[in-house]
């Protein structure tokens, strides 16, 4: 059999894919190596705008976080509040089982335990090499791919793309502790800490979520920088028990430079889709995967590669290309005693406005509401969790 469109990858770009493709009608199938939500790198701090981009339920989420505060490495303070933003951390398994039930809600197959192992442009499409645990590999075939598999990806690698070099590595710990009322989320600055980037303590259902990411430098190792900030306000914090660790790489330089050969696109991670100066992709990972269904699925109407000329919205784009100067920026002229000098000198309502102006933006921002979604009806009778439900005993282990 024939698809559509065939999605590597059961990540938030996969899926959400997977889920608009569906819904155009079209007949689409998600390959995911792992169970889906079984392997998770990411911290799960979703900005206030991923929420117009799909109106996740409230139950995958702990309170919102109103506020956060900056850390310079000299030990200098600076918080920051909007009035109308809120930041939310999700459980990160739990959203992404939600989306596959709604993928599949929408006609969409996924099949887990399925990896990718290579594929091949031919004449009217794509044929893909897949492989399930103790299984032979068998081929199947697509009028178009959509590589939505994460920052190392196979479908880069297959089309023969140059391969992303410039990561950031990032290692997190979930600590059990007694979260400060209020608290909001904490960033600390520092060459030694973290180069090039942060590291973070985000309240978290029943603890602290604490990580620290960086590029690659001799002598630095995420793991024990990891280590020396837990050492450092463990007690602070009320540090506790460690619940989970996990970590990944986060492609750091910005959107790779092709992101379409022929019948192939790439999404999310895979394209490289995260700020270049918050490392953050939920986002931007959410509004690429719209993009990319609708040129998809225009392409599959019309023929026309044409529509693959910008495969970026252009807002998109454009905050692309402003972030990657500030980053260019920020790694050329900043060390820690410049920036404990601008916590110092800069008068500190300059400072916040500047903070806020980085971190906000430009634009107004109008508090979010939950929106129910349309027959969520409250209880155990919800749509993601009877989907939830199903998908536990629905998985597909096996070629089918
Ligand atoms: C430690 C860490 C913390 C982060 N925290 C945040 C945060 O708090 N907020 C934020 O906005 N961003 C954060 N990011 C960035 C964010 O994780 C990503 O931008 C976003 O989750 C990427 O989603 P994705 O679907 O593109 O890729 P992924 O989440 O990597 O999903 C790719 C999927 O493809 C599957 N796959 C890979 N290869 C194959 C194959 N050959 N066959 C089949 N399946 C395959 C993988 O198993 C995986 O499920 C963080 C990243 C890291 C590493």
């Amino acid at each position: 059999m024939e698809y559509d469109v065939i999605v590597i990858g059961g990540g938030l770009a996969g899926l959400q894919t997977t889920r608009l493709l569906a819904m155009r009608g079209l007949r689409v199938l998600c390959l995911e190596q792992n169970l889906i939500g079984e392997v998770i790198a990411v911290t799960g701090l979703f900005v206030q705008e991923a929420f117009e981009e799909l109106p996740f339920p409230r139950h995958l989420f702990g309170s919102d976080i109103a506020r956060f505060t900056i850390h310079a490495p000299g030990g200098n303070t600076l918080t920051v509040e909007h009035p109308h933003y809120r930041f939310s951390v999700a459980d990160m398994p739990a959203v992404l089982e939600w989306m596959a039930g709604e993928a599949r809600h929408a006609g969409a197959e996924i099949r887990e335990r399925h990896r990718l192992l290579d594929l091949e442009l031919t004449e009217s499409g794509v044929e893909l090499q897949v492989q399930y645990p103790g299984g032979e590999p068998f081929s199947l075939k697509a009028k178009f791919v959509l590589g939505a598999d994460g920052p190392r990806s196979v479908v880069a690698s297959s089309l023969g793309l140059p391969r992303y070099r410039k990561f950031l590595h990032g290692v997190e710990e979930l600590r059990a502790a007694e979260v400060r009322s209020g608290d909001g989320i904490h960033w600390y600055f520092g060459r030694s800490l973290a180069p090039g980037y942060l590291a973070w303590m985000i309240p978290a259902t029943g603890g602290y979520q604490v990580g620290v990411a960086g590029y690659e430098r001799r002598g630095w190792s995420p793991a024990r920088a990891l280590e020396g900030l837990i050492e450092e306000v463990g007690d602070e914090f009320g540090l506790g028990e460690l619940k989970f660790r996990r970590g990944g790489v986060i492609p750091g330089s910005g959107p790779r430079p092709v992101l379409v050969k022929q019948r192939v696109m790439l999404v999310g991670d895979a394209a490289g889709l995260v700020s270049p100066l918050t490392a953050g992709g939920i986002h931007y990972v959410l509004q690429h995967a719209r993009r990319a269904a609708y040129l998809v699925c225009r392409f599959l109407e019309t023929g026309d590669p044409k529509l693959f000329r910008r495969p970026l919205p252009p807002e998109l784009r454009r905050r692309l290309v402003l972030k990657q100067l500030l980053r260019k920026s920020y790694e050329t002229f900043s060390s820690d005693w410049m920036i404990n000098l601008g916590m110092t000198i800069i008068p500190a309502m300059l400072r916040t406005r500047l903070v806020r102006r980085a971190f906000y933006g430009p634009g107004k921002h109008a508090i979010r509401t939950w929106t129910p979604i349309p027959d969520e009806s409250g209880g155990n009778g919800g749509r993601g969790t009877k989907n939830h439900r199903n998908n536990r005993n629905n998985r597909k282990t096996s070629k089918e």
